[in-house]
């Protein structure tokens, strides 16, 4: 089987995406970018639905139906950017998307609209290349950069329920991510009582329960990475305090009434959240005890380890599409961080597989870029992939 890819195609809209300035900030946001996916696919006389889950906030998602009886696989990638940051950082206009010595560079070229025009024209090419069994869904969310309300949104949709497997195209470098790692977000507020510096007696001091408390956290991430070993993609559990705040520095003679650490938690499987938050709660409560001062622990964000087995049909078929179109052999790998894949997993049990063009660590930085080649690359694969999985 070859699938009638548009090289030329896939490479203008990465370009067309790169140039639209879809970041997740406040007076940004993905309509552009939306606009042109939907209009695109319009193209391709698809009838994409497009819905906005938060004001200006698009989804955009297509069924392409094979004619044959089948599962449905998912494609899924996000619209949204983040920042460029400081200019002078870069050597390219950021949305210029700017080919030099094959490479295609400017914000998000990696992360990650390369991988959403690769999922739209490999869907295309494999449409072309005639009838297949079942369906494929092309899904262009928003706000994956942010709090993920597309894949929320969209999991909580029919659609969603008659997925089998999805492939997130977010940038892995030619690894087929098979995990990612789960992450919990804690707030803890340390509450003591006001005094005067010079007369600590007749407070109770939350800066002493805090530092004790973040003396705790590091023990006890030593005692879990002890337990647990290291996971041979996604490496080691981490408890990480992000931020402690408490009085002020115009008020150094005042002991505060109040201090609050946050704790951002990564997970790898085996390491049970429930119980994690409650051992976060007894160290707080205990780091607060010898001051008398109490603790409030509140879970911001909780985001589970995702896996899906190697043999795992979808897995397989990618691997498969690989190894035939990048001649080699298959490489394995996991995911540091969360991708919308971890909320469509969570929230509609869909399993999902990381794997899409660009590096792996290029992602957020300046002069971001990705390799033409690996942008067509992948559109093969992903073409290969589709067929395997549906007829498997
Ligand atoms: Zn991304």
């Amino acid at each position: 089987m070859t699938f009638p890819v548009d090289e030329q195609g896939v490479v203008e809209l990465t370009r067309a995406l790169v140039r639209l300035r879809t970041v997740n900030e406040p007076g940004a946001g993905e309509v552009a970018a939306a606009e042109l996916v939907a209009e695109t696919m319009r193209g391709f006389g698809w009838s994409p639905e497009v819905t906005e889950v938060a004001p200006g906030r698009p989804n955009v998602v297509a069924v392409v139906d094979g004619g044959l009886p089948g599962p449905t696989l998912m494609f899924e990638g996000h619209t949204d950017v983040v920042t460029e940051g400081d200019l002078d950082r870069w050597s390219v206009d950021p949305y210029g998307a700017e080919i030099r010595d094959g490479k295609l560079y400017g914000r998000g070229s990696a992360d990650m609209k390369s991988g959403v025009a690769a999922m739209i024209h490999a869907t295309r090419a494999l449409q072309l290349a005639g009838p297949f069994p079942g369906k494929v869904l092309v899904g262009a969310l928003v706000d994956e950069e942010g709090m993920m309300l597309g894949a929320k949104h969209f999991a909580t949709t029919a659609q969603a329920a008659g997925v089998d497997g999805a492939i997130i195209c977010e940038p892995e470098e030619g690894e087929i991510c098979t995990s990612a790692k789960g992450a919990v977000r804690i707030r803890v507020d340390l509450l003591g009582a006001m005094a005067h510096g010079a007369m600590p007696q007749h407070g109770r001091n939350p800066v002493v329960a805090a530092g004790r408390l973040l003396a705790a956290l590091a023990e006890e991430q030593a005692s879990l990475q002890a337990r647990h070993g290291t996971h041979e993609h996604l490496g080691d559990f981490y408890i990480t305090p992000t931020v402690a705040v408490a009085g002020s520095l115009s008020q150094i003679n005042v002991i505060p009434a109040r201090a609050t650490v946050a704790i951002d938690i990564r997970t790898i499987p085996g390491v049970e959240h429930t119980a994690l938050v409650e051992r976060v709660r007894e160290l707080a409560v205990e780091a607060g005890r010898p001051d008398g001062v109490t603790a409030e622990l509140t879970v911001v964000d909780d985001r589970p380890v995702v896996e899906i087995a190697q043999d795992h049909p979808l897995v397989v078929a990618l691997a498969g599409a690989h190894e035939k179109v990048a001649g080699e052999p298959a490489r394995y790998g996991g995911v540091p961080g969360a991708t919308d894949g971890t909320i469509l997993t969570r929230d509609a049990g869909i399993p999902t597989v990381v794997y899409g063009p660009g590096g792996k660590w290029i992602a957020h930085q300046a002069d971001e870029f990705v390799e033409v080649d690996d942008i067509v690359r992948c559109t093969h694969v992903y073409a290969e992939a589709a067929y395997r999985f549906l007829s498997s």
